[in-house]
């Protein structure tokens, strides 16, 4: 059986990651990685199901124990991608999909080369900045640094492999969704097949 592939989805907050990566779950059988995070919970939010919200001490201990593949301060807050599930999903031929920020994309690819990472983003700076003004989420303090924050996230374009303009939701989705078909057929991803084949 080959190993499943893990492909990392990132780029700045209000660029649509988020949209994709719920596309991209309910339309195919890849596994989620569910975040451990010490943000506190927005509405409608649920725990163990948008992430597992931990208390900074309860954090702290996750990372003492080494239980996370890698780690990150977000924002004044921490988010971590608890490590034995992911690993344990590959090894049994499935598929993962992460949505991590930028330097949780650049800590997976240190630690797993093989992993796919695309970068969403919006046609232009300003597409962003009306999209997070319109999620009404954030103060405006916020808001200024997560503009701030985009810029210098994709001048880290070198550390991926695909960047997805996302103009439109849907056709934004089924590009990723392309990405990850032509990944899958890569031969380097299927030589156990191929090996079984010949034999
Ligand atoms: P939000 O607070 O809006 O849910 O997420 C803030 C940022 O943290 C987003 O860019 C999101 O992709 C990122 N993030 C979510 N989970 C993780 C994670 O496990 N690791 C890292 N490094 N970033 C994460």
């Amino acid at each position: 059986m080959e190993k499943g592939l893990l492909v990392v989805i990132s780029g700045p907050s209000g660029a649509g990651k988020g949209t994709i990566y719920r596309n991209i779950i309910a339309r195919t059988g890849m596994k989620r990685s569910i975040s451990v995070t010490t943000r506190k919970p927005r509405p409608g939010e649920q725990e163990g199901v948008d992430y597992y919200f931990r208390s900074e001490e309860e954090y702290q201990h996750m990372i003492a124990a080494g239980e996370f593949l890698e780690t990150a301060e977000v924002y004044k807050n921490y988010y971590g991608t608890p490590k034995a599930p992911v690993f344990e999903n590959l090894d049994n031929g499935h598929d993962v999909l992460f949505e991590v920020d930028v330097h949780g994309a650049r800590s997976i690819k240190k630690k797993y080369p093989e992993a796919v990472a695309v970068f969403i983003m919006t046609p232009d700076f300003k597409t962003l900045e009306e999209r997070l003004v319109g999620r009404g989420t954030e103060s405006e303090s916020a808001l200024n640094t997560r503009l701030g924050a985009a810029k210098r996230e994709l001048s880290k374009y070198e550390l991926f492999d695909y960047i997805v303009f996302n103009d439109d939701a849907e056709a934004a989705t089924q590009q990723v969704l392309d990405i990850i078909s032509a990944e899958k057929c890569r031969i380097k991803n299927n030589l156990t097949v191929i090996k079984n084949l010949l034999n």
